[in-house]
């Protein structure tokens, strides 16, 4: 299988530094790699920089210093293609489902736009969707709800399943099983695995939560007074 890595080469991050002002760092000289279908776990506790890092890996936002490599080749070198391509095969899954969706559409509707992009034709689409809606487990009816007309777990699994439609390489997964209850915390993280272990999907995992990261991550590093210490290796 070939092989694709994600990596962060001493990366560190300032905000609001310019001229004239040296701008507060919230971490320097960050390195890890990430490959795929293994989990690299982020831990660490709330305010250390990890979704600054996780939107940095997903090329959401740059580094002040350092650069995000997929195959060795830097995405801030990347020409506009290039990093639409870079933006297609690394996605982001964030902590509360209700935001990953428009509230006054269908599901349906949420689900073609993904579809859209993909420029497929209309029976492949149907046909994908359909596959997508097994593998997270979720009967076809949810197709016509509203996000209002849905729980918690549901609109996760439809956010992680709207996300698997463009075949990704890499997820970043910022605190996704954060906002819900216990039970259904479980659920997903367990559906996470499935999908990795089907998929070869790489995960950035990112929570405060230790026994989840230990759960998931084959690696894991703590995020701490602007420095990554690696946990396990
Ligand atoms: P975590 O996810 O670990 O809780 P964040 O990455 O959200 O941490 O934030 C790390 C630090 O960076 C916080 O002190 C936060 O206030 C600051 N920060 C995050 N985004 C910005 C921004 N756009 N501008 C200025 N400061 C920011
Ligand atoms: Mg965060």
């Amino acid at each position: 299988m070939f092989f694709v890595s994600l990596k962060a080469e001493n990366i560190s991050k300032r905000y609001g530094s310019g001229l004239l002002r040296e701008g507060k760092c919230i971490f320097r000289e960050v390195s890890f790699e990430l490959e795929p279908g293994k989990t690299f776990g982020l831990m660490g506790p709330s305010g250390e920089g990890k979704s600054t890092l996780g939107r940095i890996i997903a090329g959401l936002e740059s580094p002040t210093d350092g650069a995000v490599l997929l195959n060795g080749n830097p995405l801030s070198g990347m020409k506009k293609a290039e990093y639409a391509a870079f933006r297609h095969r690394v996605q982001m899954m964030f902590q509360d489902p209700t935001d990953s969706f428009n509230p006054r559409k269908r599901i349906e509707h949420s689900i073609s736009e993904v579809l859209k992009l993909l420029n497929n034709q209309e029976t492949k689409r149907l046909q994908s969707t359909k596959e997508m809606l097994k593998t997270i487990g979720l009967p076809e009816e949810v197709l016509a709800r509203y996000p209002a007309q849905l729980s918690g777990g549901q609109l996760q699994r439809l956010a992680l399943g709207r996300i698997l439609l463009l075949e990704p390489e890499y997820i970043v997964l910022d605190e996704p099983t954060s906002a819900l209850d216990v039970s259904v915390q479980a659920q997903i993280l367990h559906l996470l695995k499935k999908v990795q272990d089907e998929q070869g999907i790489g995960y950035l995992l990112i929570s405060h939560d230790e026994a989840v990261i230990r759960f998931m991550s084959e690696r894991i590093g703590m995020l701490k007074k602007g420095k990554l210490d690696m946990i396990r290796t």
